[in-house]
């Protein structure tokens, strides 16, 4: 199969059927084979009875409904999951991105010879509430990231197979997708200009004030992912020998202080008397301290193989796997 097109839905019924007929259009100009797997991500509308519609019309949409609503980044992990595609490309379900873009996007994947392919909306259209904070976002995962695109959370992108199967997403982490690939050793991410469109039907999913925050904090957790997520010792464990060393080397100097004074004859203040005898005693115990939750992560890190689990309550057209 050419190219798997995975489309999270989060109470799109409206847009989806035009969306499949505008894919199917593009696809069947190209001469692709294709499969389009829309993820209902615990919709409350009819999302899921509209997939299954479509599904019926045309063999190649296939469905995976999620018992309640986990997100848009679930959603895209078990699309990868299920995709079958040489290429993988992810969209909006809400019109917003343009399907017309989808043979350019295969073409820089399978004849460029990238492993990855960001849209990026240039022009944009929507509300300054939404682009100023985007544009902050996008700074600091730039620099953070050391990946120059210049929009990182636009929900279409292009991947080679590999790729898709070797990351996970969980959270809000489909933001960040660009660097998971990157430190899974794929390096040539391009971008490419795209069109974009206002939303046509339904509102926006992603509205809440908390936007920022939280996607501040999985910008923090990704980097300690990324970095010492299978080697927690490394972080940890230099930390706690130097927190240790330092609460030991404080011990060191007040016993060698009485020691001296006991050789000169001077008087000298009793140890439990001295704020530094304090000092490095907590030292020591955050150095043990920091040093065990080291260990205990590393412990963790070797034995999970475990991956997020998301209760799926119906599929169409795939697979159990
Ligand atoms: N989405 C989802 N689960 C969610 C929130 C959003 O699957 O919990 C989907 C949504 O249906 C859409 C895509 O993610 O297809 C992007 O959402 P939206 O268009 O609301 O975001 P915006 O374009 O406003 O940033
Ligand atoms: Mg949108």
């Amino acid at each position: 199969m050419d190219i798997s097109i995975v489309v999270p839905a989060y109470n799109e019924d409206e847009s989806l059927p035009e969306l499949c007929a505008w894919i199917e259009r593009v696809c069947v100009a190209q001469r692709y084979s294709y499969e389009i797997i829309i993820i209902d991500d615990g919709s409350s509308d009819t999302t899921w009875e509209t997939i299954a519609a479509l599904s019926q019309k045309n063999n190649a949409v296939k469905g995976i409904r999620f018992r309640r609503n986990y997100g848009k980044s679930p959603a895209l992990n078990e699309g990868f999951t299920a995709a079958q595609g040489a290429v993988v490309i992810t969209m909006d379900a809400d019109l917003q991105d343009s399907p017309d873009e989808i043979p350019a996007l295969y073409n820089m994947i399978c004849k460029e010879g990238y492993d990855m392919v960001s849209g990026w909306k240039k022009v944009r259209h929507d509300p300054l509430s939404k682009t100023l904070p985007s544009k902050l976002f996008n700074g600091v995962a730039r620099r953070m990231t050391g990946i120059p695109l210049h929009d990182f959370n636009c929900g279409l992108k292009a991947y080679r197979m590999q790729v898709v199967k070797s990351i996970e997403l969980f959270g809000e982490m489909h933001r960040y997708i660009p660097a998971l690939a990157k430190w899974s050793g794929f390096k040539k991410i391009g971008e490419k200009v795209v069109q974009h469109q206002a939303r046509k039907y339904g509102t926006s999913k992603f509205g809440g004030w908390d936007r920022g925050v939280k996607g501040f904090l999985d910008l923090l957790t990704l980097m300690f992912i990324g970095k010492f997520g299978k080697k927690p010792m490394h972080l940890f464990g230099a930390l706690g020998s130097l927190f240790f060393l330092a609460g030991g080397g404080l011990a060191m100097w007040l016993i060698i202080e009485k020691l001296l004074a006991i050789a000169n004859g001077t008087k000298y203040r009793d140890v439990t008397e001295q704020t530094l005898f304090y000092l490095g005693l907590t030292a020591a115990v955050i150095g043990i301290q920091l040093f065990l939750a080291g260990f205990l992560g590393e412990l963790i890190a070797r034995s999970s193989t475990d991956r997020n689990r998301y209760l799926i309550e119906e599929r169409i057209g795939l697979p159990v796997l």
